[in-house]
């Protein structure tokens, strides 16, 4: 059996990963090692009776002992190991953080939109399989039907991006200020409406809710900034969009133009994003949506409704689940060619652990 390494497992996107490979059965096909940055020689997950004992995920022998090694813990860890690792190892690596994603010998994977990509560099000796930004990853499986049939001209993403994006901290510090502002508005419920906003809106001005990871308070708020500033203006997450979809598709030579706004959001769990789409040819909507609820067994199209809108195309819906629900179809005022689309998915799931343990079974 191949001996798999697992890094970074009580993380956010770790524990998921492992939650879908039990649920999934893939432990019984592997040997797997846990590691951890910080805990090596505790005890780390027990299953079948057994409970592993943690290894050191920076002890290059004991990395190099591994046939595949799936890493989620973030891309200072890859960037510490990964290049000493390589020196003297063959194996897989499988990683969720964005380190690898556009170095010249790695492919981002994302199988039910790019197999053939895959398979190809398999065939090829690729070793380094990187799992693709959350949000990419999801607008992918909801409107990868007209990025196959090359209908794109360009696409506009303004993204809804939940707290868990940010890693297991930040969604305990944003249900830490839902908290407090709760304990603080539950006696004025029954006052006046004016009071009660003054209080909550001083209780945000006033800095006094915890935000160590976000820098501001996220609940009852919003930030329009993920990641780091680049010099044309966009954030490094805005940057992913077009970098990261035309890899994913195999099209880096004839990208397709993609930009956007991309906003942090008061949500827990799974992200949303609002797509402008100029098409080349002006639409036929009702094609349009056969394409899109045929595009894969996990794209849920909503019609565009207002009751399954409401029920189906947010984060309460998707969350913990494959489904990527893809509606709000409709031609825009702005022309014959544009077309506006809502999605939302989970990005714990599609956005980050699903495309790596499906990666692991692919090279199984
Ligand atoms: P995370 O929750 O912060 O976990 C990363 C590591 O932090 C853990 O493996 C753990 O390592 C350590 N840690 C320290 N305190 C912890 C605590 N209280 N609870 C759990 N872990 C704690 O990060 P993540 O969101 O899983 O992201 C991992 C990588 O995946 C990043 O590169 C990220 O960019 C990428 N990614 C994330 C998402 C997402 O939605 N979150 C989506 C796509 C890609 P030790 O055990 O070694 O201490």
């Amino acid at each position: 059996m191949k001996k798999v390494g697992i890094v970074g497992w009580r993380g956010m996107v770790g524990s998921v990963l492992l939650d879908r490979m039990f649920a999934e059965g893939d432990f019984a096909k592997i040997d797997p090692v846990f590691f951890s940055t910080s805990q090596a020689g505790q005890d780390g997950p027990t299953f079948d009776g057994k409970t592993f004992t943690l290894q050191d995920a920076n002890d290059i022998k004991a990395l190099s002992a591994c046939d595949m090694i799936i890493s989620c813990q973030g891309g200072d860890y890859t960037k510490a190991v990964h290049a000493t690792l390589r020196e003297n190892w063959d194996g897989y690596w499988i990683d969720a953080a964005s380190t690898l994603r556009m170095e010249e010998g790695s492919v981002i994977v994302l199988d039910p939109v790019n197999r053939p990509v895959i398979d190809k560099a398999v065939t090829d000796g690729v070793k380094d399989f990187i799992g693709g930004n959350c949000t990419v990853s999801l607008a992918l499986m909801g409107v990868g039907a007209l990025f196959r049939e090359d209908m794109v001209e360009w696409m506009s993403a303004m993204t809804y991006q939940a707290a868990s994006g940010g890693g297991a901290r930040h969604m305990k510090e944003l249900l830490t200020q839902m908290d407090l502002i709760g304990k603080k508005s539950a006696p004025l419920m029954d006052g006046n409406i004016l009071e009660l906003d003054k209080t909550i809106g001083e209780l945000l001005a006033a800095n006094e809710l915890p935000s160590e990871n976000f820098g501001v308070p996220l609940a009852l708020n919003l930030i329009p900034w993920i990641d780091s500033p680049l010099e044309n203006g966009q954030t490094r997450e805005e940057w992913k969009a077009q970098s990261e979809t035309n890899k994913i598709l195999g099209r880096e030579s004839n990208p397709v133009p993609i930009d956007g706004t991309c906003v942090r959001v008061g949500v827990l769990r799974s992200h949303s994003q609002a797509l402008t789409i100029k098409l080349k040819k002006p639409a036929d909507i009702p094609a349009i949506e056969r394409m899109l609820s045929e595009y894969s067994e996990w794209t849920e199209f909503v019609p565009n409704e207002v009751e399954v809108t409401r029920q189906k195309l947010n984060p309460r819906y998707v969350s913990g689940t494959l489904k990527v629900t893809v509606g709000r179809v409709r031609k825009m005022n702005l022309g014959d060619e544009y077309i506006n689309v809502f999605t939302s998915g989970d990005q714990l799931l599609w956005g980050a652990a699903e495309p790596l343990r499906r990666m692991m079974n692919i090279l199984l």
